[in-house]
């Protein structure tokens, strides 16, 4: 027997995006259901996103999902950027008037379950979506099982697929999980988690003859280091005295400080946007509609503007009836997605070292870096893009 369920929105995906959604859609009255694949406990312990731009942190307390991240998260007014031997730091106060916050994507998902449970309607873990049915009727389903083998599926007026850079909603929309635009970067970051104290009080982005290095925190405790590495580099392969190594040669001038690794890693990088964003009454967001490479970190920030540009659609499809701004909704969210891949493009080119770089390419990096340094125009572009521009929707509050 498969259990149905009944709801005006469907939500695949327990990730920031489809979280935060089922939120802002519940403050304006409107029912939704989130499914995600894994447990509570899997979902708020797993470590990736680190960075929330300004206007992000700024909808997360004001929308009323929790005000921790100005509490508990640790607020950076710049940056550090090491090439040729030297240090220069990026004020981004001084430069935009904003910050961005150091404050984990698995406490942002703590915040955002707590406050779906807070409101009475605790999202369904543990159930696996196998497909997205019916795009193109008045009642899409999202059809799956649950942990223990039961058959469900969800039968909304909307089904939202926020169910990441693998998703399977995409296959409705676009006619195949892979349906993009798509660039693929020769490099990796090797990445670890160090418990240790900070080694700096901002993050440190390097780039030198051996490629590229990010010295990142996630708090007082736990702190994030990346390497570039070939994509196919096995991490149980590299010992941990060659990624003190790799790492420390990345920062000269900043002594590292060391503890235990408890988790080795390798991130490929990839562009992605996906051909469409909607088919009919199925809509993708966050990183099933599209992947920026980590070195401009707005993969979540990116998903919080989709978010709030199909809160708006949808508020407005439920309250009058008219499908405009739900028509509307790839357009205006397609606008920041561009800029937000043109960042983080620009941002992994500058930083990193092709494997066949030639001297011309190595020299002409060099120059780029020094223009940035020396050009208050570009270290605006900078930090303007880094702490996030506003997102231009206001309905969300
Ligand atoms: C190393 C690293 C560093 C990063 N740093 C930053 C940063 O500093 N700042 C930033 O903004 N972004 C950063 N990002 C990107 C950020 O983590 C992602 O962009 C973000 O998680 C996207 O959120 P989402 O909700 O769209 O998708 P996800 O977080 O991927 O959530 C999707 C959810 O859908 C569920 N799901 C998938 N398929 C199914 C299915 N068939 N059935 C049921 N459930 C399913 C998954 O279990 C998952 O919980 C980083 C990413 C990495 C890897």
């Amino acid at each position: 027997m498969t259990n149905t369920i009944r709801t005006q929105v469907g939500i695949l995906g327990a990730g920031p995006a489809g979280l935060l959604l089922a939120h802002l859609l519940g403050k304006a009255g409107i029912d939704s259901v989130v499914i995600d694949a894994r447990s509570r406990e899997d979902i708020e312990g797993t470590v990736k996103a680190g960075i929330v731009e300004s206007p992000a942190a700024e909808v997360l307390a004001e929308s009323g999902v929790s005000d921790r991240i100005y509490r508990e998260g640790m607020k950076h007014d710049g940056v550090e950027f090491h090439f040729d031997g030297q240090a220069h730091r990026f004020d981004f106060q001084e430069l935009v008037g904003k910050s961005v916050y150091l404050y984990p994507q698995h406490e942002v998902l703590k915040d955002l379950i707590a406050a779906r449970i807070r409101d009475g309607v605790t999202p369904l873990f543990e159930h696996t979506a196998t497909s997205v049915e019916d795009a193109e009727s008045d009642k899409p389903r999202i059809v799956g099982t649950t942990a223990a083998g039961e058959p469900f599926e969800i039968v909304a007026d909307v089904v939202v697929g926020a169910d990441g850079s693998g998703s399977i909603a995409r296959i409705p929309v676009v006619g195949s999980q892979q349906g993009g635009y798509y660039r693929e970067y020769p490099f990796a970051w090797y990445g670890v988690l160090v418990e240790a104290p900070p080694s700096a009080p901002e993050l440190i982005y390097s780039r030198s003859d051996e490629g590229f290095v990010l010295i990142s925190t996630r708090d007082q405790h736990i702190q994030r280091m990346y390497f570039q590495c070939d994509p196919l580099t096995d991490p149980t392969t590299v010992s941990d005295a060659e990624i003190w190594d790799k790492l420390q040669a990345g920062v000269e001038g900043t002594t590292l400080k060391q503890g235990p690794i408890f988790r080795k890693d390798v991130l490929r990088f990839r562009s992605f946007v996906a051909h469409e964003l909607r088919k009919g009454r199925v809509f993708l967001m966050g990183d099933a509609a599209h992947t920026v490479p980590p070195t401009g970190a707005k993969g979540m920030n990116l998903a919080f503007s989709d978010v709030l540009w199909l809160n708006q659609a949808l508020r407005s499809f439920f309250a009058t009836g008219s499908e405009e701004l739900m028509v509307a909704y790839p357009e205006n969210a397609l606008k920041r997605i561009w800029k937000a891949q043109h960042f983080s493009y620009w941002m992994t080119t500058m930083l990193h070292i092709t494997p066949d770089a030639t001297d011309f390419d190595k020299l002409r990096g060099l120059g780029e870096l020094a223009l940035l340094t020396e050009s208050l125009h570009a270290q605006r572009y900078l930090a303007e893009s880094y702490t996030g521009w506003d997102y231009g929707v206001d309905d969300w509050r």
